[in-house]
């Protein structure tokens, strides 16, 4: 792989390489634009069997945040990180305190968090040796659990995409397929039952399933959940669960939720597109989470100013289908039009200081 070609071809401006034998620290930093504001994503803790499988990973997560900041309007740019390691049985506290050593040498640049791999108490450990390190526990000050204002960004989303398809946002009554009832799903659940919503969930696991069970959700095999008759399917667990496999068992008007990567390629945004359904884009509706952490970056946690942002993820949603519809592409294409005019801009601004 031609690292470098690969950056320049997807706009990347570093790769930072850290290595600490006596911790057993191989990770890697990558930064992808800094135009918007200091680059934040979390770090992910993952064996990759290579040392180009998980900069490939890095580099493509870390400009994924990029688009994802700029289209929710936050100051931010994008990055990510990645530890070389396995979650359950390589990390451990003076691991993650070396690679806040890194994150630190970068003084600013980049802002780490939470990511698969980790748990609060990982970047309790991060946060000993910089500042430059958010979504910490509530009693650090920190902005504590993201999924309640990602549950809550997704649930807007979705009434966004219903006003967009029905002309009525409102969810009453209407039918929503939850795949996946963890963190996210199950807070998008609350939402959606207060607001009337009928729930069909799945899940792989039986607690998941009976809780969902319990809150009064019709819960299904996770297989069947392609084939729900549904208005929105909402896929909250998986990335690459749009395809061409599953896409033509699809039963609702609307695909909108919180995981990420839910499309397999740009062409499933296509195939949905050609069954006439109004697909919301996962980073549109999903950046509740970064939201609520990039409210903590500066020291002070500010919860009211994370909920009036996650709050804007209605329009944002609205804004991206209304653009998709004008200029004839795909939501999806519409979503990175909308953050690529946005750092464009932003850099011609600055141009003139
Ligand atoms: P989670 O682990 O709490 O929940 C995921 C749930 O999906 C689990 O209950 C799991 O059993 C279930 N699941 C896994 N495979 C499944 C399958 N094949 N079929 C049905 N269910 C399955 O994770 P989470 O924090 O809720 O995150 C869910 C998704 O949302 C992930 O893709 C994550 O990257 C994305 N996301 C999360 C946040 C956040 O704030 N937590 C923010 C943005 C995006």
């Amino acid at each position: 792989m031609e690292i470098l070609e690969y950056m320049e071809a997807h706009g990347h401006e570093q790769l930072l390489i850290c290595h600490e034998p006596s911790q057993g620290l191989r990770a890697f930093i990558a930064i992808h634009d800094t135009t918007l504001g200091p680059a934040c994503g979390g770090l992910r803790v993952w064996p990759h069997e290579s040392e180009d499988d998980a900069i490939m990973d890095v580099l493509r997560l870390s400009r994924a945040m990029t688009y994802k900041s700029a289209v929710a309007g936050l100051d931010l740019g994008g990055g990510k990180a990645l530890i070389m390691a396995d979650p359950h049985t390589d990390k451990n506290e003076a691991m993650l305190r070396a690679f806040g050593r890194h994150v630190d040498s970068l003084g600013g640049r980049y802002v780490t968090t939470e990511d698969v791999g980790m748990t609060p108490r990982d970047v309790e450990y991060i946060a000993q040796e910089t500042e430059h390190v958010v979504g910490l526990p509530e009693s650090l000050g920190g902005s504590g659990d993201t999924s309640l204002m990602t549950g809550l960004g997704v649930y807007l989303g979705m009434k966004a995409a219903a006003k967009a398809t029905w002309g009525d946002e409102s969810l009453s009554g209407r039918t929503v397929a939850l795949q996946g009832f963890g963190h996210v799903g199950s807070n998008t659940a609350t939402h959606l039952l207060e607001e009337g919503a009928k729930l069909v969930v799945t899940d792989i696991f039986e607690s998941a399933r009976q809780e969902a069970a319990d809150m009064g959700a019709i819960v299904v095999e996770p297989d069947d959940i392609y084939d729900a008759e549904c208005d929105i399917f909402s896929p909250c667990a998986l990335g690459g669960v749009l395809n061409g496999d599953t896409i033509p068992r699809l039963r609702c008007e609307i695909v909108a939720g919180g995981a990420n990567n839910q499309l397999l390629s740009d062409a499933d945004g296509d195939l949905l597109e050609e069954r006439g359904m109004t697909y919301a884009p996962d980073y549109v509706v999903n950046a509740g989470g970064i939201i609520n952490v990039g409210s903590e970056i500066g020291g002070v946690y500010r919860k009211d100013r994370a909920l009036e942002l996650t709050k804007r993820i209605y329009r944002t949603t609205l804004d991206v289908i209304e653009t998709a519809r004008s200029e004839g592409i795909t939501t999806n294409a519409a979503a990175a039009r909308i953050a690529e005019r946005r750092i464009a801009a932003v850099r011609g601004l600055k141009a003139m200081l």
